[in-house]
């Protein structure tokens, strides 16, 4: 199971950080609830593309004793099962969707020069599809008397709604809390992001 690491500073701090393993270790098992502080158990290595990293991270691991089960703590900048980081994302859709910028200017204003095409129009499909979703799941996170167009489309309205609220103040709260992802659960860990069976890993788009 994966949870957000109670941290958002940059990728550097982040590797600090995570060098000592008692900084955030959970004291209880988020899975079976066991009130007993978890297990170091190692690291498991992603990659992610950041504005300014190429590169690959560790994610930090834990064991519950009880349940025999990890938990690894995800750093907030990144998304799981998708190798780009938030911000990349988030400058990439607001650019092309919410200001109307072309395929490469919005590129470039998430600092991705070479952008292939596919990779955009996934993000924006996958964007498009979750809107609606979005759009009802951050309603909690809506300062009071927003003028929300209520005519406004669902794509416009999350894309707002995000760009208000924050990314990754948004992506804790819906990671956390409903276990709800940004840009939608591929088949193989819907609905909530776990694997139901131990089949093949999900291709990193
Ligand atoms: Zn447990």
């Amino acid at each position: 199971m994966q949870i957000l690491h109670p941290f958002a500073g940059s990728i550097q701090r982040y590797f600090d950080d995570i060098a000592d393993p008692d900084r955030y270790r959970p004291d209880h098992c988020p899975q079976c609830e066991a009130k007993r502080p978890l297990t170091c158990h190692g690291f498991y290595r992603r990659t992610l593309v950041d504005a300014a990293f190429d590169g690959v991270i560790r994610v930090r691991r834990y064991l519950c004793c009880s349940c025999k089960r990890t938990v690894s703590l995800l750093p907030e900048f990144v998304l799981p099962w998708i190798r780009f980081s938030i911000s990349v994302i988030a400058m990439f859709l607001a650019a092309r969707l919410l200001n109307g910028f072309t395929f490469v200017a919005a590129a470039r204003a998430a600092a991705q020069a070479v952008m292939p095409y596919q990779r955009g129009q996934f993000w924006i499909r996958r964007f498009q599809k979750q809107a609606p979703t979005l759009s009802l799941a951050l309603v909690p996170l809506e300062a009071p008397g927003h003028p929300w167009d209520p005519a406004a489309d669902f794509v416009s309205r999350a894309l707002r709604m995000l760009e208000s609220i924050g990314w990754i103040a948004a992506h804790r709260f819906l990671f956390s809390q409903l276990r709800v992802h940004l840009l939608g659960w591929p088949a193989c860990l819907a609905p909530a992001g776990r694997r139901i069976t131990l089949t093949a890993a999900c291709p990193a788009p």
